[in-house]
């Protein structure tokens, strides 16, 4: 009987997640024994089913390294006056070092406004326009959950990213964009492309290390693939039976690829360790610590 042979590396971001949240615990412990505990806000509004789990694991997550968290879970109608009062108590409330409004909101609230309320200092997603602003210069407090996991993941395997062809496919400020101002802050040569780029293939197919966070279900197939490229699939899509797949055809381009993320199991839990990371930095610069 033959023996198959993989020829690629998993990037394993569960595993990395998990080794992340025990040194994790280890430092809150720490700073409990002086009488600090880490807090994070999590604002939901509304009632998308998305939305609860996402903040449900948040929870989970936070509980799971000592993070003190507090949830607002307000209703679908809920005033935008009332949400930015909510926001400006936060802001002034010692006990909580990061405030994160889960998104999408319903569609009578601004986004924008929202976002823009929450101190910068305390916004642990990186979305607010001081924090987009301090990335783009190359000195980011905060770098945006997803981008930064997919960082850590590929610093973790030691792969060089100096010089290398990086394409992102995406173009979203949560994503893609930030995506590839970290790839470009690492000394890679950037493309980025999205639903109107002429030639997807032919673009994919240069890259040394592909990004994909379209969304949509098996897209990238081995053909965009150029041969040991490293395939990070960032998107998370459910289908019909609520299986949960990422943009790349994993079987077939991970014989040509030299290393890939799973979906699930890759980007999602470096999004959720990258959270808890960044409220602790929160919490340590509140407490003027200095960062790790
Ligand atoms: P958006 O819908 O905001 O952005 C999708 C991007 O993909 C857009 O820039 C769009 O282009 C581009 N796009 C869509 N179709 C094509 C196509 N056929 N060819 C080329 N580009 C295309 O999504 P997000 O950035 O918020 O998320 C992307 C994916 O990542 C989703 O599946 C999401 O669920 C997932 N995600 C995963 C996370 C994780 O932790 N793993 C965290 C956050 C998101 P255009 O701008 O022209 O419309």
């Amino acid at each position: 009987m033959g023996c198959v042979i993989m020829s690629y590396k998993l990037l394993d971001g569960k595993d990395l997640a998990a080794r992340m949240k025990k040194a994790m615990s280890k430092e809150v412990e720490k700073l409990a024994s002086e009488g600090i505990v880490p807090g994070l806000a999590v604002i939901i509004v509304g009632n998308d089913p998305a939305s609860r789990i996402y903040v449900n694991n948040k929870r989970k997550d936070c509980e799971e390294v000592g993070i003190k968290s507090f949830e607002y879970a307000l209703p679908e109608e809920t005033p935008e006056e009332e949400l930015l009062g909510l926001i400006d108590a936060l802001n002034q409330d010692s006990s909580i070092d990061g405030i994160l409004v889960q998104l999408p909101l319903p569609r009578h609230l601004d986004e924008v406004k929202v976002i823009r309320r929450i101190s910068p200092e305390k916004d642990v997603d990186a979305f607010h326009p001081f924090n987009v602003g301090e990335l783009m210069i190359g000195r980011p407090v905060f770098a945006p959950c997803t981008p930064a996991g997919v960082m850590e993941l590929i610093k973790d395997a030691n792969i060089d990213v100096a010089g290398k062809n990086c394409v992102v496919v995406g173009r979203s400020n949560i994503v893609g964009k930030p995506m590839a101002m970290l790839m470009l802050h690492e000394n890679a040569t950037v493309t980025i492309c999205h639903s109107k780029t002429r030639d997807l293939k032919a673009m994919c197919s240069k890259a040394d290390i592909l990004i994909s966070a379209i969304g949509k279900a098996n897209y990238i197939t081995a053909d965009y693939v150029k041969e040991g490229a490293v395939v990070i699939d960032v998107g998370i899509n459910r289908n019909a039976e609520g299986k949960v797949t990422g943009d790349v055809d994993f079987p077939e381009v991970s014989k040509k690829a030299s290393a890939i993320t799973p979906v699930p199991g890759g980007v999602g839990p470096m999004t959720r360790a990258m959270l808890l990371k960044n409220t602790i930095k929160a919490c340590n610069m509140h407490n003027k610590k200095s960062l790790s």
